[in-house]
């Protein structure tokens, strides 16, 4: 056994080395601990179309329910990178907005006058707002649809995604970071480049029963007169909808809306029930792990360039795996933190796992001193968009354009990225 003496302390020099070194440890692990915050330890899993829950049952007979996929982590963890703050210093990334539209303010004196009709109050508004969405919240990040769609911002991205297809991930680095963090594939752009998660993070719980649910839904049906409940039957009829889809009639909420058969041998079938969470008697574990191979399989241009990339994307890829990000994760799924439930290991190539001690202090300000490298080329990355003068709060805003959105539905995107695993 180790005490706390033996755990190596994780400091600038250590992480440095793991970020450069090629003999160095293959990955970084935490695991946490997470309690549900209702006492019945009842928890609503996410759900997929046909199959419901995704609960695995091993040889041993232990069922294990996925709380949280590897895709939905990633895109609860990347807007922690968004910044609140207009000076660049502050910002760890560079925070990149998509002008979406332009909606009516619905306060001037254009959109009082056309209250009726919003199609009129939005070509007259005189203070019209920008709907914008930022880079970190695109699903598929800078090969996202709309990346795609925003000309100005395609300029930028479609060379960083040749340099990277080269060998280079300098340029996408200095842009969109977050990508490289996340894991990005090209899809629908010209390079189809595409780079594994650094950072991979699911949450399972252990040894879980699945639960039904069953509710009945009462409406005014009985309140109706014969003469009223004959109209809107047949009126729903004409109209070929169902009176209970509308809240017009009674409805049992028994089974989902899947393919499987309700009944078999005259006994509802369990697999087609409504779903009612799962009961936990395991534990909840959040489990992350930081791929030191495929970060050290990034490069720059030159060992310069090399090591500054891999400093930057190992801080950025810490910062993402300390923070803690709410865990309310869908209703009926609000989990929490446990009190010292988080363990760190540096996993190494062959041999045991070693424990260690990573204090999130200490990984924010390496990250904030790795970020330097890069903010200073923002300037010149975001030419155009970066005030001349000092002091002045870069805005770096690019526009969506619907004609270029139609232009890709015609384009042949590579394979669907539904075959991706997590
Ligand atoms: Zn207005």
């Amino acid at each position: 056994m180790s005490n706390a003496t033996d755990v190596l302390q994780v400091n600038e020099r250590v992480l440095n080395d793991w970020a450069t070194k090629s003999d160095g440890p293959v990955a970084l692990r935490l695991r946490q601990r997470l309690l549900p915050v209702e006492e019945s330890g009842i928890i609503f899993p996410p759900t997929y179309a046909d199959i419901g829950y995704n609960i695995d049952t091993l040889s041993d007979g232990t069922c294990v329910a996925t709380i949280d996929s590897v895709g939905s982590q990633a895109n609860r963890l990347e807007p922690i990178f968004k910044s609140e703050s207009k000076a660049a210093s502050d910002w760890l990334v560079p925070q990149i907005e998509i002008v979406i539209r332009q909606e009516a303010c619905g306060q001037c004196q254009a959109c009082q006058e056309n209250v009726g009709d919003p199609k009129k109050a939005n070509k007259e508004c005189k203070k019209k707002r920008d709907v914008t969405r930022s880079l970190l919240d695109l699903a598929h990040r800078a090969a996202d649809a709309v990346v795609q769609s925003s000309p100005e911002l395609r300029k930028l991205v479609a060379p960083a995604f040749k340099k990277l297809q080269k060998g280079d991930a300098g340029p996408l680095c200095a842009i969109a970071p977050t990508s490289l963090v996340f894991g990005v594939w090209d899809s629908r752009g010209d390079t189809g480049e595409k780079r594994p998660r650094l950072v991979r993070s699911i949450i399972r719980a252990w040894h879980v029963e699945p639960l039904h649910a069953a509710a009945q839904f009462n409406s005014i049906w009985k309140l109706l007169d014969e003469g009223q409940r004959e109209e809107l039957k047949k009126e729903a009829k004409a109209k070929k909808t169902d009176l209970s889809e509308k809240g017009l009639a009674d409805a049992p909420a028994t089974f989902r809306k899947t393919k499987l058969q309700q009944y078999r041998d005259g006994s509802p079938n369990p697999e087609a029930r409504v779903l009612g969470g799962v009961r936990v008697s395991g534990a909840i574990e959040r489990e992350v792990t930081v791929n030191l191979v495929a970060l050290r399989g990034l490069r720059g241009e030159n060992d310069g360039e090399t090591t500054a990339i891999r400093k930057y994307l190992l801080g950025l890829a810490l910062r993402a795996a300390t923070a803690d990000i709410e865990l309310f994760l869908r209703e009926g799924c609000l989990l929490r933190y446990a009190e010292n439930g988080d363990t760190w290991h540096k996993v190494p190539r062959r041999g045991d796992p070693e424990a260690i001690d990573l204090q999130p202090d200490a990984i924010a300000k390496y990250a904030t001193a790795a970020a330097e490298h890069f903010r200073k080329k923002w300037p010149d990355v975001f030419n155009g968009k970066w005030p001349k003068e000092e002091g002045k709060a870069p805005e770096l805003r690019y526009e969506f354009d619907l004609k270029e959105a139609k232009k890709l539905l015609e384009k042949k995107a590579a394979e669907e990225e539904t075959a991706q695993p997590g």
